[in-house]
């Protein structure tokens, strides 16, 4: 989310009315974190794809279906949280069977392979709109948000980074690519993995984590800002796909992976002392990961390209409100 949607929230809705003791985390994280006993906390997210905005009008309705749950259980990794509940709210603008039966199908094709549950929601006539809330459990303590970071740790990527905005790119026919190329970037722009066991491995070994939504220099923007730092970012360190760098320039690629969201991998810091920690964590659960960049004092991120300074503008996805 960008810059203007944030003083909207800030200036109408964070903080205001009554604060309950139990609110761990309120509004400002991937999660909210509510205390339901000493032991544990239940992480909390809504988010919506809405028709023309966040997917193409004709996408395929099973990858609608797949990315709606996708992106709402990346929130719950970045958090560290243990998957368990959905509700879906499906705004439709007729009730169409065979969309209706390929979208569902995603749906709880998705929770089956999560082990998560479909356990409400709302349907409604309008135009196309999906609306998903996911819940998920953390041990007390355990949780990974956005404001732990301090200089001198690491900073991390998982899997590989741009696919997904170059993808996009694709289907909107602004870039072209290799036929084989083509379908692995539109598969990562439509079918989003989230990083639900990298984020639980995490848990005691990360000091902060997002998800990347907006692109990496948005998303690291907010780790920055709730971890009072700044932070070097490694550009030629960057894990890139070979679709990537066989159907842009080295500079574009930087670019989409900066800057294009939708990406859904985990962003997080580690402390120097948690580094060999780290390795074996993520060795256990099969998942990539890169160290792109480090954190130091000051704020804002400085980009190097094999230690020269870069001078790079990187614009991350925002909402036109104007
Ligand atoms: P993410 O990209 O991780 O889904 P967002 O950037 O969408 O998170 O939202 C940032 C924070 O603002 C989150 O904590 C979210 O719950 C909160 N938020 C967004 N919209 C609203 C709203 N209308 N009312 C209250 N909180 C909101
Ligand atoms: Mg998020």
């Amino acid at each position: 989310m960008a810059s203007r949607e944030f003083s909207l929230i800030d200036n109408y809705f964070k903080g205001k009315g009554h604060q309950r003791k139990d609110v761990v985390l309120g509004i400002g994280d991937d999660c909210a974190l509510l205390s339901v006993n000493d032991n544990t906390l239940l992480a909390v997210t809504t988010d919506t794809l809405v028709s023309g905005v966040h997917f193409l009008a004709d996408m395929d309705p099973r990858a609608i279906g797949h990315k709606a749950v996708a992106v709402n259980l990346s929130d719950l990794a970045a958090m560290g949280a243990d998957q368990a509940w959905l509700s879906l709210a499906l705004t439709l603008p007729d009730a169409n069977d065979k969309w209706l039966a390929e979208f569902a199908g995603a749906v709880i094709e998705v929770c089956d392979y999560y082990g998560v549950t479909l356990v409400g929601g709302d349907t409604t006539r309008g135009p196309l709109s999906v609306t998903i809330t996911a819940q998920g459990k953390i041990p007390a303590g355990k949780q990974l948000t956005r404001s732990g970071a301090k200089p001198g740790d690491w900073l991390y990527v998982t899997g590989s980074l741009g696919d997904a905005g170059l993808g996009l790119a694709l289907l909107q026919g602004r870039e072209e690519a290799s036929s084989d190329h083509r379908e692995y970037l539109i598969n990562r722009h439509c079918y989003p993995t989230p990083r639900l066991l990298a984020g639980q491995a995490l848990r005691g070994v990360a000091s902060s984590a997002i998800d990347i939504s907006d692109g990496l220099a948005s998303d690291l923007g907010h780790i920055l800002k709730a971890s009072h730092c700044g932070a070097n970012l490694f550009l030629d360190k960057l894990p890139l796909s070979q679709a990537l760098l066989g159907t842009v320039s080295l500079e574009a690629a930087w670019h989409y992976a900066l800057g294009a969201g939708d990406d859904y991998e985990l962003l997080f810091t580690v402390p120097e002392a948690q580094k060999g920690a780290l390795d074996t964590a993520l060795a256990h659960c099969g998942v990539k990961h890169s160290c792109v960049g480090q954190l130091r004092g000051g704020e804002g991120i400085s980009y190097l390209n094999h230690g020269q300074t870069v001078d790079l503008n990187v614009c991350g996805y925002e909402h036109n409100w104007s």
